[in-house]
């Protein structure tokens, strides 16, 4: 156990004895035992024993201690202003952090301070502005396993909820392969999981947090009880047990991370012997917490609703994270779509990207609003800059149902509301269906506005509690206390000119400390003009200082008046607030159509920018295309390497029943991976609904998307690069259909070559012949390009380079058939490498192509003579051979019989 989580030893020993206090630390460190516990102290969070030792050294933060009648404990604290930065820096060390803050005032109670741990801070629940990325989601996950829909026996069906508890995005899918939850999980890369019993978490990537959590939470009732009180009956909203376990459980667990721990439920359970002890939430009744007011809308969808992309195909098309280890941040998909101009467009086109459509109408829907939007310049810009002015509605509205919003935040959602009129102006002569929704679903909320206008005022401060906040003329009483408070000081205001007159002193001044309050100042040569009813308060060197009774009693009015007053602020901010919190579904609506308009102004500032065009959605179910895909794009670009260099060389692609499966070969750096990923993204941009870097594209949308690249330059988790190269072309065997679109980069480098042609050779005829993919394959292979000629739906493609003296020009342009040779030795020269080592290769390369010739035109029955036949017949060792008679081939899988294979092939390189 980290001696930073948890009561200490050293105060559990003595737990009762504890200093009030201390006692309350300890506790809630019982109860939050999975958390760092920071306790508020004044201006500070402390820590105490093992947990500030630990902190004192991750945030290069003072260990002091703290001494009392019971003994003395380490110590370490943060200032309360700038927490957010040390927390974050405890989530990077992987700790969570449960705030206790101080629920009461000082002065309020005779004994202790109240403390109540008001949120539970975690990679997968945070909510504050400071730590999360603007214009991305942060997820939270949940895993369980339950029965599925048509009442399978078993639990056999796995499901993932995710949620954002900073927008409230809330979303449930379910599956019975784990594969296709691992890939959902790929997608949304939760920071943070937890995970019902028999789940598994091998779904779930390296970096994202596993939280043990009560795992009866999962419990089917419980889950569906905690349901209910968001959503309604669970079975009319979610399409299984599994599912309702999943977000059952993970709505228990975002009511425990917003804490929340009030009053009548002091500390932790005194002995928490229970079985589940260590574990968070283990001593919390599930649904026991406020509701999250803010979580109004769970959406379930089938992973089958859109076009499938697994870890590896995100990765390699580079949607969201560059590929090269330092590559440039704006080297991404994401990097060039995203001209958004507020938090909430960036994160809508983030999820677009995250989930490109399958459905021709929708698709189609989003293109025409992009298009007339790309055709009105005007309207264009200005919905850009007037975006510009709006806040992040999503997380501003779920601060203000969590009762955590300052004033200042009801502004801004003021400010979001005063331009939403203009932006739906400039959607009044709206065309399309889909920027006319939008035109009626920016309602202005005007109502909300104008309560604000009235309540608070322009430029209110960040305290809620000081005063300042509320408006004039907003509510009698307190304009009546401000009223008292006002008169009270001009009265004071003018006491000054009224005793000067009364005493002639003309140098007598009022004054106003914070220890004394108001005083009368009188310097020394005048005090024998000091009337009476004068009281003497302080002395100073020059001067004296009094108070009368009167002047007392006007500043004890005024300050109660304002005392009273701040309360009363106090009190109708956090009615308007709550207010305000009501109409959390409208505001929620209004941010999804302003996100929604920036997502499709970003696509259509692109489009017009970079000379995109409108790609045409051909439906899968015409004719024309015979269920299988067609792709037709001509001058198509790689959207992001053309951004990234000064001239881009523009190729087209054209695939479809008879053309489904093109080999491609040409030189290194001629352009092939270039070429195969451009396609890909063409076909995802357009299923986002983007325009596409084409002249014209036209194409069937896609279901999945698989891209393997050679294990080359690619090596995972210590497995042999050979091992994840089979790995994944095992999953692309498996499951590619006919309206899949695959590309194989160089697969088949991870092995020696003979094996590497042969695996390259079996992929494509099963490709070819059993599943119908549309195939993008660079191969080095070059035997391959004569299976392409022999199979009838396959053609060659290539990439040619032009060699004038010794030097090497690549063009970058596609054309058909296969390249005539490597010119990996005009490569190199290209690159600079030394001229007796490239003249070398030549006379090598030479020979090869020589001994190439003797070994077909020669069968080996004849015994032949050359150097290299007499290697390829070296007798196999005794045990090798062994090994081989005794497979038994009929039981192995493919994949198995390839690392079989690969592992003989490595026994007899040690044995020769
Ligand atoms: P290969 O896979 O054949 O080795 P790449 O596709 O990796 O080649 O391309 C190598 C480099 O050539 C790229 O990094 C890019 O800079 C450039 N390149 C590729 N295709 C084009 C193109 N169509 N126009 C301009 N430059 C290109
Ligand atoms: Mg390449």
């Amino acid at each position: 156990m980290d001696p930073a989580l948890g009561p200490p030893n050293a105060m559990a020993e003595k737990r009762d004895e504890l200093t009030p206090m201390m006692r309350q630390y300890h506790d809630l460190c019982a109860r939050y035992n999975d958390a760092i516990v920071l306790f508020q102290v004044g201006d500070f969070y402390e820590t105490f024993c093992g947990a500030a030792e630990r902190s004192a050294r991750l945030l290069e933060i003072a260990l002091t201690s703290r001494e009392d009648s019971t003994g003395e404990y380490p110590m370490a604290g943060i200032p309360i202003d700038n927490a957010e930065s040390y927390i974050e820096d405890l989530l990077e060390a992987g700790y969570r952090v449960a705030v206790a803050d101080q629920v009461e005032e000082p002065g309020e109670t005779a004994g202790v301070v109240e403390r109540a741990v008001t949120r539970v801070i975690t990679p997968g629940t945070l909510t504050e502005d400071e730590l999360l990325a603007s214009d991305d989601n942060n997820f939270v996950a949940a895993v369980a396993r339950g029965r599925g829909i048509d009442t399978r026996p078993a639990d056999d069906e796995l499901a993932l909820a995710l949620l954002d508890v900073s927008t409230g995005d809330f979303l449930a899918t379910s599956s019975a392969a784990e594969e296709s939850i691992a890939d959902e999980v790929s997608r949304f890369a939760p920071a943070e999981a937890v995970v019902g019993p028999n789940a598994p978490s091998d779904v779930l990537p390296d970096d994202c947090m596993v939280t043990p959590f009560d795992e009866r939470v999962f419990d089917r009732e419980r889950a569906a009880s905690i349901l209910s009180e968001y959503f309604g009956e669970p079975d009319a909203l979610l399409a299984s047990d599994a599912e309702i376990r999943a977000c059952g459980a993970l709505l228990a667990y975002a009511e425990y991370a917003r804490g929340g721990e009030h009053e009548g439920e002091k500390g932790g359970d005194e002995s928490d012997e229970s079985d589940d002890a260590g574990k968070a939430g283990s001593s919390r009744e599930p649904g026991e917490t406020d509701r999250l007011e803010y979580l109004t809308h769970l959406t379930r969808y089938d992973p089958r609703e859109y076009l499938l992309l697994d870890a590896v195909a995100l990765r390699s098309l580079e949607l969201f994270e560059p590929r090269a280890v330092n590559g440039r941040d704006d080297a991404t998909l994401v990097g060039v779509l995203d001209e958004t101009a507020c938090a909430l467009g960036g994160r809508t086109l983030r999820d677009w990207l995250r989930r490109p459509l399958l459905e021709s109408h929708r698709i189609e829907a989003r293109l025409d609003a992009v298009e007339e939007l790309t055709g009105s310049v005007q309207t264009r810009e200005h919905c850009h800059e007037l975006l510009r002015d709006v806040y992040d509605l999503e997380r501003l509205i779920g601060r203000i149902s969590r009762e955590r919003a300052n004033a200042r935040d009801l502004r801004s959602l003021r400010d979001t509301l005063a331009v939403v009129p203009e932006i739906r102006d400039q959607l009044a002569n709206a065309d399309c269906d889909r920027l006319r929704d939008l035109h009626e679903n920016l309602d202005p909320l005007v109502d909300v506005r104008e309560l604000i206008d009235d309540a608070v005022v322009s430029d209110p401060p960040i305290e809620i509690t000081e005063g300042g906040i509320i408006a004039e003329e907003y509510d009698s009483d307190l304009d009546d206390l401000r009223g008292t408070a006002r008169d009270g000081k001009q009265w004071i205001d003018d006491l000054e000119a009224r005793e000067r007159e009364r005493t002639g002193i003309d140098s007598l001044k009022v004054g106003y400390n914070s220890v004394h309050g108001y005083y009368i100042e009188v310097t020394n040569p005048n005090l024998d003009a000091v009337p009476e009813n004068y009281q003497r308060r302080q002395t100073l060197k020059n001067s004296e200082r009094f108070v009368t009774p009167e002047l007392k009693e006007r500043e004890d009015e005024i300050v109660g008046a304002e005392e009273r007053a701040d309360e009363r602020e106090y009190e109708l901010f956090c009615e308007v607030r709550s207010d305000i919190g009501d109409e959390v579904e409208r505001v929620q609506g209004l941010a999804d159509a302003l996100a929604t308009l920036d997502a499709l102004v970003s696509l259509a500032t692109v489009a017009a920018q970079y000379d995109y065009c409108r790609p045409e959605i051909l439906d899968p179910e015409s004719e024309r295309t015979d269920g299988g895909v067609e792709i037709d794009i001509t001058g198509g670009r790689h959207p992001v390497v053309e951004r990234t260099q000064e001239s881009f060389v523009p190729n087209s692609a054209r695939f479809d029943a008879e053309q489904r499966l093109a080999v491609i070969t040409g030189p290194n750096m001629s352009g092939k991976s270039t070429y195969m990923r451009q396609v890909a993204q063409i076909v995802l941009l357009a299923q986002v609904g983007s325009f596409v870097p084409a002249e014209s594209a036209r194409l069937t949308p896609v279901e999945r998307i698989f891209t393997r690249v050679g294990a080359s330059d690619d090596i995972a988790g210590g497995r042999s690069t050979f091992m994840v190269e089979m790995d994944e072309l095992a999953t692309i065997l498996r499951d590619a259909d006919e309206r899949s679109l695959v590309l194989l980069d160089e697969v088949g480098r991870g092995t020696s070559t003979a094996d590497g042609l042969a695996i390259a050779q079996a992929i494509t005829e099963h490709l070819h012949d059993a599943v119908g993919a549309t195939t993008l394959f660079a191969t080095h292979h070059h035997p391959l390009t004569e299976l392409a000629d022999d199979l009838p739906d396959a053609f060659t493609l290539h990439f040619e380079v032009e060699q004038t003296d010794g030097e090497v020009v690549f063009h970058h342009e596609i054309e058909p058939g296969a390249a005539t040779g490597s010119y990996g030795v005009e490569v190199a020269t290209a690159a600079g490498v030394p001229e007796d080592v490239v003249d070398r290769s030549r006379e090598l390369v030479d020979a090869n192509a020589a001994a190439e010739t003797t070994a077909r035109t020669e069968p080996t029955a004849d015994g032949g003579t050359s150097e290299l036949e007499s290697t390829e017949t070296a007798p196999v060792p005794d045990s090798v051979a062994a090994e081989l008679r005794d497979l038994n081939v009929g039981h192995m899988t493919p994949v198995e019989a390839l690392t079989e294979l690969d592992r003989l092939q490595r026994l007899l390189e040690e044995e020769s």
